[in-house]
Formats: C-alpha cells, sequence, structure tokens
C-alpha cells in the first residue's frame, strides 16, 4: 500500500516535472547582434546615386533624407536597400542586419565553406 502510493507521488512529481521544464523552453541559438568588421563594411559595394537609375530608392531610412543624384550610396547585397555610405557603416559597426528589414548583410553561414 504504501509502496503503491509513493509510485503514485513520484509519476505525480515526474509529470509535474515535464510540464514545468516545457513551459520554460531556452531559445535556441541566441545570437548577439554584433557590428560587422571594417574589412566586411568596405566591402559592400558602393555606388553614386542616380534617381533615374535607382528609382527604388528614395531615402536613407537611417537619417531620412532624401538621396539627391551624386549621393554615395551603399546597397545591402542580399535585400537591395540602399543608404547612404556615412550612415549604414555607422550602423554595421554595431549591427550586422539591415536597418530597413533586419535581414542578414552578410551571406549566410554555409556560404564560405
Ligand atoms: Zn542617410
Ligand atoms: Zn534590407
Amino acid at each position: 500500500m504504501i509502496v503503491r502510493l509513493v509510485l503514485w507521488l513520484a509519476a505525480l512529481f515526474d509529470r509535474h516535472m515535464a510540464r514545468s521544464s516545457a513551459s520554460t523552453p531556452q531559445p535556441p541559438n541566441p545570437l548577439p547582434d554584433q557590428g560587422l568588421d571594417e574589412m566586411i563594411i568596405c566591402s559592400l559595394p558602393s555606388v553614386s546615386y542616380n534617381a533615374e537609375a535607382d528609382a527604388r530608392l528614395a531615402e536613407c531610412a537611417i537619417c531620412l533624407m532624401e538621396f539627391v543624384d551624386g549621393d554615395v550610396t551603399r546597397v545591402l547585397p542580399h535585400c537591395g536597400h540602399g543608404f547612404h555610405v556615412s550612415c549604414v557603416d555607422r550602423w554595421l559597426r554595431c549591427h550586422s542586419s539591415c536597418p530597413s528589414c533586419r535581414g542578414s548583410v552578410v551571406a549566410e553561414e554555409g556560404c564560405y565553406k
């Protein structure tokens, strides 16, 4: 009788533990948002803005100024968003994602192998 009670309590405890551990899921591989290496930032393409050629780039999402012909912009290769070089360089020194869409600026892991 006592043994059965102990087993019952053990089973109850197990179930409780399983439920409480399931309610606090650990985030998988939290990646800290670190800035990019100066070398990587410099290797991103920069172009001189031309309103006719870059019609889809209207303004810099960082400083919210409209681009004017001759502005030097850096276009992120993966998402195609463009920003002033000085604006985006400052941003990328402490972030590794696009300031507009939060997409990864550099190629995902695996491409360099
Ligand atoms: Zn800007
Ligand atoms: Zn983007």
